[in-house]
Formats: C-alpha cells, sequence, structure tokens
C-alpha cells in the first residue's frame, strides 16, 4: 500500500448544468474520480468586457 496508483476505468460522461462535460471514473480499490471539462474553455464567444 502506499505506492498504490489509482487506475481511473471510465464510467461514463454527463453534462452538467453549466454545460461543462464530466467524466466519471473509478479505480478497483473504491476510489473515484471526477474530470471536468470547461466546455467554454478556448471558445471566446461575446464581447469581451473592455
Ligand atoms: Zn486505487
Amino acid at each position: 500500500m502506499g505506492d498504490h496508483v489509482h487506475v481511473r476505468l471510465s464510467q461514463g460522461l454527463s453534462v452538467s448544468a453549466d454545460g461543462e462535460l464530466i467524466e466519471h471514473s473509478r479505480c478497483r480499490c473504491g476510489a473515484t474520480f471526477t474530470k471536468v471539462f470547461d466546455a467554454d474553455s478556448g471558445k471566446p464567444e461575446g464581447p469581451a468586457p473592455s
């Protein structure tokens, strides 16, 4: 133990109310992970306040 490296097995994807893509994954040890992909990043939309 201690040096356990989590293996992130993908459990599926979902989309939050804010439009963010969320990836759910789980390790065999029981640990769970969520990874959020910001749908807005790199996609400038609308006028920038200046
Ligand atoms: Zn683990």
